[in-house]
């Protein structure tokens, strides 16, 4: 029988990496809690209009990437590609507005595109990201963009860079599109075939091509630094300071645009090198239209996607999986030693120990040997003799070190209590 594959564009996890993964969230929920950031969990499927009006229609995402299907009740529904606009939706819908103030969330799960594979690109990938809303304030901007810094510099990433761009408002935007269609025109057969339909579609998305020739002709064009309002120069330039003042380094492209229509002023992304052709990380920016163009009341909002298979591709270039190391492997063998060992190891993660249970029945020198290469700190040992007594013995793998100790004894508090101690002066 042919067996069946995962489908393209998807991947499964498997444990080694998915140790990456555990140590990604866990470091991603303490460094977002430490800033009063709440998680949120909206649905994966939305209704396909919402990412129509969300992420605009002129996009590359609702243009060509989007799984979007008919169910059975004849409703068009499309599998999220990003988390934003569901983001979005829930905070209007549930009215998270009305509390007032500024709402920190974050969210991290699943996302779908229909994309060419190759590596660190996928058709099902993986975000975290962070949203702020209710806040105009360029602080807000640099919060967010501190917060992606701290989490990379934590997981020991080195060598990443801050891309830096204002977009300005909706009205900066108007005159600088003109001006850069006006450039563009007289190169129209030069740019790649994408590019020349974005010239009358999504202009502005030309300038961040990832085709030589196209960034080329991009590198000349007219800056958008040179469209911006009073407003939209001051908010630009009071990020950098700030920036400058929490000791973030960043470099100014003009060429950065992202993706959605409603990006306005502050636009960023965090590249690697070491990625090769997919090298962003982590990308996001101000959007303040948003949330009024979903039907919400007008509330500013900025905020990033990181992406998860990118972020572990490099932690994989760095180090080691982290591995799961029980503090005992039970060793046993026999009926009654066998039923007996089940019990202790019960009773032991019930007391907060990691416990590995040998279920192999077989002969003790190959349940010793794969309680060596399990890395537990000591082994427990019941034979019938011990089985009989109610004894087991502790062996302690790094010294060797080895006692008989009765089982009710082992249990008690006081000895449990040691246990933990010595257990951890052996991981040390
Ligand atoms: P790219 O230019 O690489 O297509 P993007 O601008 O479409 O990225 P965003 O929508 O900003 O990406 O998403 C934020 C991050 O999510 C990206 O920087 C990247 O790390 C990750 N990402 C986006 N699309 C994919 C994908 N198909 N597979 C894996 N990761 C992805
Ligand atoms: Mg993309």
């Amino acid at each position: 029988m042919r067996v069946i594959q995962a489908l393209r564009g998807t991947r499964d996890i498997l444990p080694e990496e998915v140790s990456y993964w555990q140590l990604v969230e866990t470091k991603a929920k303490e460094i977002l809690t430490r800033a009063v950031y709440q998680e949120i969990r909206p649905p994966i499927f939305e209704q396909t209009s919402l990412f129509e009006r969300g992420i605009g229609e002129g996009t590359d995402i609702v243009g060509k990437e989007m799984y979007t299907f008919k169910d059975r009740g004849d409703r068009s529904i499309t599998l999220r590609p990003e988390g934003t606009a569901g983001v979005v939706r829930s905070f209007i819908e549930n009215n998270l507005y009305a509390q007032g103030g500024v709402q920190r969330l974050w969210y991290a799960g699943p996302m779908f595109r229909y994309e060419r594979p190759q590596a660190g690109r996928q058709r099902q990938f993986h975000q975290i990201g962070v949203e702020v809303l209710g806040s105009d304030s360029p602080r807000a901007d640099v919060e967010v963009i501190a917060l992606a810094t701290d989490l990379l510099k934590t997981l020991g990433l080195k060598s990443l860079k801050l891309d830096l761009n204002s977009v300005g408002n909706q009205k900066d935007r108007e005159q600088y599109r003109e001006a850069l269609v006006n450039y563009l025109i007289p190169f129209h057969n030069e740019l790649d075939r994408d590019s020349q339909e974005r010239l009358t579609r999504n202009p502005l998305r030309i300038l961040d091509s990832k085709e030589a020739k196209t960034q080329e002709i991009a590198q000349n064009a007219p800056k958008i630094w040179d469209y911006l309002s009073n407003d939209s120069k001051k908010h630009f330039d009071r990020v950098q300071q700030l920036l400058t003042d929490l000791g973030i380094e960043y470099q100014l492209n003009h060429c950065l645009v992202r993706g959605l229509d409603y990006y306005t002023h502050t636009a960023f992304e965090i590249k690697s090198d070491d990625l090769g052709a997919q090298a962003t990380v982590c990308g996001g920016g101000r959007y303040d239209g948003l949330v009024a163009e979903l039907g919400g009341p007008e509330t500013p909002a900025v905020g990033w996607a990181i992406g998860m298979e990118r972020l572990i591709l490099l932690l994989q270039q760095l180090q080691k999986p982290p591995i799961i190391q029980p503090d005992f492997y039970l060793v046993s063998r026999g009926d009654k030693a066998e039923a007996q060992a089940l019990v202790i190891a019960q009773k032991l993660r019930t007391a907060g120990f990691t416990v590995e249970l040998d279920l192999s029945g077989s002969a003790f020198g190959k349940q010793f040997k794969r309680a060596d290469r399990s890395g537990a700190v000591a082994c427990l040992v019941l034979g019938e003799s011990e089985a009989e007594n109610e004894t087991v013995n502790l062996k302690w793998l790094i010294s060797g070190e080895q006692q008989s100790v009765n089982q009710v004894d082992l249990l008690t508090q006081i000895n449990l209590l040691e246990l933990k101690n010595k257990i951890a002066l052996h991981k040390q």
